[in-house]
Order: structure tokens, then C-alpha cells, then sequence
């Protein structure tokens, strides 16, 4: 006989922990479903290991400046197979925890894959299980190209299994993740190359943003082909070399990391069973209550196809449980204005929107506020890494609409300022409030 519960969450990710985890508090009977590790993407290929390698990134950086600190450093190499055995034993005490965390919370942890049987039912191995509530938080997962050779090269997930530290790589993509691997690699060693499809990378982000980071990773070392398109992958005296368009080769790569893009995993799990369909790109179509078209089915998380960020799948997550268990019929998650940011080399923290994007929806009512100087921490030091700072305002209050900010520190910066912007900050609120000095930040408070 199938057991029966209250709501199964399929994934248990960033999305599908939150929102059995906020069921449950409400005193409902939850079950995860994963087929894969507890933690999802974020934990376990994504952002935790990811954020470990910026950090190892960050300190090769320190150590580059630390003589102009009068420091009488001498680096004798690094050992990339001790950093990732180290991220790994973290990674493992983050994944058992959430084994005791579930059980604790009195959610049942179900190994395996699961498949719909009909809306109400799902299908891990020989067992079936039904709830009166199934969200789908199943995530996404990267894909290669369809080229002659691609599966010579690794995706994400295959970076995060290098167990020793490639010579020469080749970063082919130009979203966020290319972005963060590239400099990365570059930062502990590397000899990187980024292939762009387009002229630029990171296309969706303010102009300012992607010129000024692109300008710094070109002087940190960082080779950047623009425009080009790779064409096929063969493998020449145990090591790789890729053909691009216009007929140009690059020979004697060691790695070539994939990071054109993720899709959602969406297919395998008999979506139709439940009467459901998929978008043209395979996203699970929700309204802005994260409800499917078939009652009683949800969805949240990367398999929406809205931002792909972890706290954007927790918060729908959340806000579900909360709506659905918690007699509050309206809660759902705002999708504006959600801050993120880029860990590269300096980071970039952006909300809102960019200029672009504001000049095409409000036209002369945007203002731009703008700056860019060199930070403190290099005045003696070589490495001028810039700061650059945008406030996008609209209208005859100078609302603030957009905060952009590349620079040292821009990860740490940028969340306060999206507290006030989601409070509808104007441009005014931010000049009276005292700023904070010496700082990068205050430059956001004291705009002329
Ligand atoms: C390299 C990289 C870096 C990232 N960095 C950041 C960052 O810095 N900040 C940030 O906010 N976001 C980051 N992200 C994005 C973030 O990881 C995702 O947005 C987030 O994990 C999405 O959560 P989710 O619950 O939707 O899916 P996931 O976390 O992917 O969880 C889905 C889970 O479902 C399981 N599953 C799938 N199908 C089934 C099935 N049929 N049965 C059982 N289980 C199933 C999978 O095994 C998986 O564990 C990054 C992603 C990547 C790839």
C-alpha cells in the first residue's frame, strides 16, 4: 500500500528542502524525494563548491599584493588536489547534516528517482507514494554542445570533479558560470581561455558591469575570443584541440569546460501521467503562485525557468508552504528586484533594472548616476583592480531603480542597498544617509 502524506517535495535541492521543511513546521507529514545528494545543485555542484574555489581564488590575488604590504612572501605553489579534497570534506559535513536536519524535522527521506503515476502519485523504484500536495523542484542540469567532439570537454559538474590542476583550459560560454570558472581558474594558475558566441559576455547585466570586468580580466591574464564559435573538438597526442569558426585552431588544451548553458530536468519523470506540459524550452509553466495547471501540482526552483539563483527557489519554496498551510491565501514570491551576484575577480553585485533596460521603459525619465575610481587597497599595489558604481533613478523623485557595482566588496555591498530599493529608495533617501568612511560603499551614498 502506498504511505501517504501531505506534500512530497521531488528534488531535494535548495527548493525542495525549503518548502518540506516549512510544511513540516506547520505540522504537516512531508516527504523528499532525491535521486542524487541532499542539497541540490547549490551544495553540491553549484554555489558552495564554487564560492570555496573564489575563495582560494581571492587569497591568490592577496598573496600577489602582499609584498606591497611589506610583506616578504614567497609562494612555493599550490596544491589544488588539498583545496578540493578539503571542499569536499566540507561539502560532506553540509550533506550530512541536512540527513539528521530532515530527521529531525520528522520529513521522510526517500532514495530515488520519481516519476508521476497520476497527479497525486509518484512512482521511486517499486514503491508509490501519494500526497495531497507534489511540488516539483527538480532543478536543471548542464548541457553540452551539439558539436563533433563535445563530449571531450567537461561541464560545471566536471569542474568541480577535477581532482588535479589542468595547464591550459578552454571556457566556452558567456553566462555567469563561464565567467566564475574563467577567473577562477586564471586566479590559481591556469592558462585560460573564454570563448564568446556573441561580442560580449553576461548580455543580460548593465553595460558597465561586463566592460569593466572584462577589461580587468584581460590585464589578470585571461585570453577572450569574441565572436567565435567552436566548431568541433578532436583529441591530437593526448591533448585537445578546438576548431572555431573561420577556421582557427587551438591546439595542446588540457581542459574544455562547457558553460553554454542548463536545462531543466523536466523530462523522465512521466509528466504527463499528471496532465502537465512543459514550455517550448522544457520549463514547468506556473502562475505566480508557483501552481502548475493541474490542481493540488507545484512547481519551483530552476525547473520554473525564472531567475536560477538558490534563494530565489528557497523563497518560493517557503512562500508556498506558507500559502498552502499556513492560511495566508495571498503569500507568494515578488520576482522583482532580486539582487544577485557574480563571483569573479572583482565580483559584481547588481539589482534591478540596468540602463538599457530603463532607458527602454521610461525613456527621459531616467537619470544615471555613475562613478568609477581605484579602491584604498591598491593605492601602492600594481594591481589596480576598478570600482565602478551605477544608481539607475526615475522620474522627478529620483527613484532608484537599478544598483549596479563591480569592485572589491561589490558581493558584500550590494544587499542592503536591495533592502532599499525594494523599499522604493530615492535618490534623496541615499544622500541622507551618513555615509560610512573609509569605505568603496560610500561612494553609493555620496553620488553627484
Ligand atoms: C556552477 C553553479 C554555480 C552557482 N552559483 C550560484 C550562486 O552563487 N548563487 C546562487 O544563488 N545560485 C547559484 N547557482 C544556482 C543554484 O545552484 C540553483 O538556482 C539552485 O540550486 C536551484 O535549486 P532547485 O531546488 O531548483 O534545484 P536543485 O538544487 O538543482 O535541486 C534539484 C534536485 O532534484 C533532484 N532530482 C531531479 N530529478 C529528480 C527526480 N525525478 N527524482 C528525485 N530527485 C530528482 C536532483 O538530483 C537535485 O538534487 C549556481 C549553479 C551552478 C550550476
Amino acid at each position: 500500500m502506498s504511505k501517504h502524506y501531505d506534500l512530497i517535495a521531488i528534488g531535494a535541492g535548495s527548493g525542495g528542502l525549503s518548502v518540506a521543511e516549512r510544511a513540516a513546521r506547520y505540522g504537516k507529514r512531508c516527504a523528499v524525494i532525491e535521486s542524487g545528494k541532499l542539497g541540490g545543485t547549490c551544495v553540491n555542484v553549484g554555489c558552495v563548491p564554487k564560492k570555496v574555489m573564489w575563495y582560494g581564488a581571492e587569497i591568490a590575488h592577496s598573496l600577489e599584493m602582499a609584498g606591497d604590504y611589506g610583506f616578504d612572501v614567497s609562494t612555493n605553489g599550490f596544491d589544488w588536489a588539498e583545496l578540493v579534497a578539503k571542499r569536499e570534506h566540507y561539502i560532506d559535513g553540509i550533506n550530512t547534516w541536512y540527513h539528521s536536519y530532515l530527521s529531525d524535522s520528522d520529513i521522510d527521506e526517500i532514495k530515488g528517482h520519481a516519476s508521476f503515476v497520476d497527479a497525486h502519485t509518484l512512482q521511486v523504484g517499486d514503491e508509490t507514494y501519494t500526497a495531497d500536495h507534489i511540488v516539483i523542484s527538480t532543478g536543471g542540469r548542464p548541457v553540452k554542445p551539439d558539436v563533433p567532439g563535445s563530449e571531450l570537454g567537461i561541464d560545471s559538474d566536471g569542474f568541480f570533479a577535477l581532482d588535479e590542476k589542468p595547464g591550459r583550459v578552454a571556457v566556452v560560454g558567456a553566462g555567469y558560470i563561464a565567467v566564475e570558472v574563467a577567473g577562477v581558474m586564471n586566479a590559481l594558475g591556469c592558462d585560460v581561455s573564454l570563448y564568446l558566441r556573441k561580442q560580449h559576455f553576461l548580455r543580460s547585466f548593465d553595460a558597465m558591469l561586463r566592460e569593466g570586468l572584462m577589461e580587468q580580466m584581460i590585464k589578470d591574464g585571461v585570453s577572450i575570443f569574441p565572436s567565435t564559435q567552436v566548431g568541433s573538438v578532436v583529441e591530437e597526442n593526448g591533448k585537445l584541440t578546438l576548431i572555431c569558426d573561420k577556421g582557427s585552431r587551438t591546439e595542446g588544451i588540457d581542459q574544455i569546460i562547457w558553460a553554454i548553458g542548463r536545462v531543466p530536468n523536466s523530462d523522465g519523470i512521466a509528466l504527463q501521467n499528471a496532465g502537465l506540459e512543459v514550455d517550448e524550452q522544457g520549463y514547468i509553466k506556473t502562475d505566480e503562485y508557483q501552481n502548475t495547471e493541474v490542481e493540488g501540482v507545484y512547481a519551483i526552483g530552476d525547473v520554473t525557468g525564472r531567475e536560477q539563483l538558490t534563494p530565489v527557489a528557497i523563497a518560493a519554496g517557503r512562500r508556498l508552504a506558507d500559502r498552502l498551510f499556513n492560511n495566508q491565501p495571498e503569500r507568494r514570491l515578488d520576482y522583482e528586484n532580486i539582487a544577485s551576484v557574480i563571483f569573479s575577480h572583482p565580483p559584481i553585485g547588481t539589482v534591478g533594472l540596468s540602463e538599457t533596460e530603463a532607458r527602454l521603459k521610461h525613456g527621459d525619465a531616467v537619470k544615471i548616476y555613475q562613478t568609477r575610481f581605484t579602491s584604498m587597497q591598491y593605492a601602492f599595489s600594481e594591481r589596480g583592480v576598478p570600482t565602478a558604481m551605477k544608481l539607475v533613478t526615475v522620474g522627478a523623485k529620483e527613484k532608484v531603480v537599478g544598483c549596479h557595482i563591480l569592485g572589491p566588496g561589490a558581493d558584500e555591498m550590494l544587499q542592503g542597498f536591495a533592502v532599499a530599493i525594494r523599499m522604493g529608495a530615492t535618490k534623496q533617501d541615499l544622500d541622507d544617509t551618513v555615509a560610512i568612511h573609509p569605505t568603496s560603499a560610500e561612494e553609493l551614498v555620496t553620488m553627484r
